[in-house]
């Protein structure tokens, strides 16, 4: 039997833990952090605590733990991808969205298959290989195959003989057999986030359409699960209620699905919120999250869940992304539109939010190359079939590393030939080589032969 119901998310219980924690003494601090650093993981205890951690003291040394950590696990890679947006027609009423049903401010589109198309040739001449296909709630009238049929056209679009090799879906909860149908697509991540785990505050800011049902969302990563969707993000909109509450409730959905299906999320994203085309609570969340707040949440997801991908979008500033890739951030989107049509054709006010980071990919990528950072084009482990349960058990002792650091060199050796301006491939090879020449044993030879082999013409090389 799936579980239908929310009560897993259990409010007396984090209200307990946050009066009892959230004021810690020093020494509880450190003692949390002591356990980070075995990167097991933490107890919603130990959370608490450390959002407890105000002393800049504190602070840096919860920063400090992040980067060691994020080091050990993933080097220094940083997977790229952009959204598509496929449609912003919406049945909802989320006060905070442009998208939502009766905001007349913004004109509607859902892209036909041709226009898919287009769209995802537009990113793969920027060099793109992982794409997140966004909608919103109401889809023409093929019902529920338009989406099925987007994610086909995204993989069928091709560019000079590139292609994406990876779709992420984030769209409204499905229904299981829906649910299969995806599958049968062979999507990467299913994301999906709750937006706020705090009933009273989702009843308030979600006044129209399915979106109200808090028990169908919340259980949507389940009914995910069951369907055989190893890979699911989840995630919280910051800025609708107390962060502190909902990295305890995150915590609580993430015990669950380890409880029911022995892995948790395979992502968890961190959107704040941003100006909205006609929303007024978009430009005034009701709980904004200072910045130096919003670092302390990577951070501590880092610490909490170190095995979960943390993923950074367009939504922050350039300078707020690069603060947080040493906090534990390991997948980044570059050069977004939030708009349906939005990379062949401008319209920021039809956008979904405002974004923070304008930049082209390739300037993002060079930026990210000079801060000793690899941009990671690479979906070899969901193709090797090394998804959920695989994926955490090759993780944990580290072996990602083996594969994944080579993996992400060749993935962007190929990205520096085939996309780059003169200025980022140069700075790239640079970082490439010298990364090379920083590993031993067989992470050094692996990267060595599968960067070789992409210049010697051979494409989607990984291990
Ligand atoms: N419509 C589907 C849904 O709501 O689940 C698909 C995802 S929606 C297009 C993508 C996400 O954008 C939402 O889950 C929400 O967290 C985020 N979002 C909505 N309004 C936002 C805003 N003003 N600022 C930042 N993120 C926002
Ligand atoms: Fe629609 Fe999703 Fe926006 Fe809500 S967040 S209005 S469901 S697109």
């Amino acid at each position: 039997m799936i579980n239908t119901k929310s009560d897993f998310i259990n409010d007396q219980s984090i209200s307990e833990i946050l009066t009892n924690y959230s004021k810690p003494e020093a020494a509880q601090v450190k003692d949390v952090l002591t356990k980070a650093r075995e990167m097991k993981g933490l107890s919603l205890e130990d959370v608490a605590v450390l959002t407890g951690a105000n002393d800049p003291s504190q602070i840096q040394e919860l920063f400090d733990t992040a980067n060691d950590i994020k080091d050990t696990i993933y080097g220094k890679r940083l997977v790229m991808f952009a959204p598509l947006y496929i449609t912003n027609l919406c049945a909802n009423e989320c006060t905070y969205c442009a998208f939502r049903a009766k905001n007349k401010a913004i004109v509607r589109k859902a892209l036909n298959q041709e226009e898919v198309k287009r769209e995802t040739e537009a990113l793969i001449k920027q060099g793109h290989k992982r794409v997140l296909l966004v909608a919103g709630e109401s889809y023409p009238k093929q019902g529920f195959q338009y989406v099925l049929d987007s994610v086909r056209a995204v993989y069928e679009a091709s560019y000079n003989n590139d292609n994406i090799r990876r779709v992420n879906v984030n769209v409204a909860p499905l229904t299981l057999e829906e649910f299969k149908l995806l599958k049968n697509e062979k999507i990467g991540t299913y994301q999906i986030f709750q937006e706020t785990y705090h009933r009273e505050t989702y009843k308030k800011v979600h006044i129209g359409g399915k979106k109200m049902d808090y028990d169908w969302r919340v259980t949507a990563p389940h009914r995910a699960m069951e369907a055989g969707i190893d890979d699911v993000g989840i995630g919280v909109l910051f800025g609708l209620y107390d962060y502190r509450y909902e990295l305890l409730a995150l915590m609580q959905h993430i015990q669950e699905l380890e409880r029911v299906y022995g892995v948790g999320p395979h992502t968890i994203s961190v959107p704040r919120m941003e100006p909205a085309t006609g929303s007024d609570m978009a430009s005034q969340p009701p709980f904004p999250v200072s910045d130096l707040d919003f670092k302390k949440i990577v951070a501590i997801l880092r610490l909490a869940v170190p095995y979960t991908g943390i993923i950074m979008s367009t939504r922050e500033s350039e300078q707020m992304r690069r603060d947080t890739f040493a906090l534990g951030v390991s997948q980044i989107s570059a050069g977004s539109r939030t708009n349906p049509g939005g990379y062949e054709e401008e319209d920021e006010i039809s956008g979904q939010f405002s974004l923070g980071d304008h930049r082209p990919m390739d300037e993002v990528i060079r930026d990210v190359a000079q801060m000793g950072y690899v941009p990671s084009f690479c979906t070899g482990c969901y193709r090797l079939g090394r998804t959920g349960q695989d994926f955490m058990d090759m993780a944990k002792p580290g072996a990602i590393k083996a594969h994944c650091g080579p993996n992400a060199l060749s993935s962007f050796m190929e990205y520096l030939n085939n996309y780059a301006s003169p200025e980022t491939f140069k700075i790239g090879t640079e970082l490439i080589e010298k990364t090379i020449s920083g590993l031993e044993g067989v992470p050094a030879d692996r990267a060595r032969k599968l960067v070789d082999r992409v210049n010697n013409g051979h494409s989607d090389v990984y291990c």
